[in-house]
């Protein structure tokens, strides 16, 4: 996608520094870190959900995430890793994508249920019972 800034780093358009890069899938740092070897995993092929993909791309994506997870954590010495996915543009960039941010105990991040705040108003059977009902 032309103003795409992921596709710019895919097309060297824009400089990242490249963790991992295969034919489907590649791996930057975050330019906005919020840990050291705060990562980020995309497909090549551009989509702004996981609508948007087959599930073959979003299995390589998430076999990219794995790999790269394991070699992040190991060489850090991270004690676990916060793997959060970013799907449609109101996340951000519009390019699907997977932040991978190494987490040490006492490093005062939260939980990633801490992101969003925003209580139901109605039962969780009742929202279970909607979400059951389409088809
Ligand atoms: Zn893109």
């Amino acid at each position: 996608m032309k103003d795409c800034v992921f596709c710019k780093i895919i097309n060297k358009e824009i400089p990242s520094i490249t963790i991992f890069e295969d034919t489907y899938t590649m791996v930057f740092m975050e330019l906005n870190p919020s840990a050291p070897g705060h990562l980020i995993v995309i497909n090549k092929k551009h989509g702004y959900s996981i609508f948007e993909y087959e599930t073959e791309d979003l299995g390589r994506m998430m076999e990219t995430t794995k790999k790269v997870s394991k070699k992040v954590q190991k060489a850090l010495s991270a004690d676990s890793l916060t793997l959060g996915i970013n799907h449609d543009e109101k996340n951000g960039v519009p390019h699907l994508h997977v932040h991978i941010i190494p987490r040490w105990d006492n490093d005062k991040g939260g939980i990633i249920q801490s992101i969003v705040n925003n209580k139901p108003k109605e039962d969780r059977e009742t929202i279970a019972e909607r979400i059951r009902s389409v088809n």
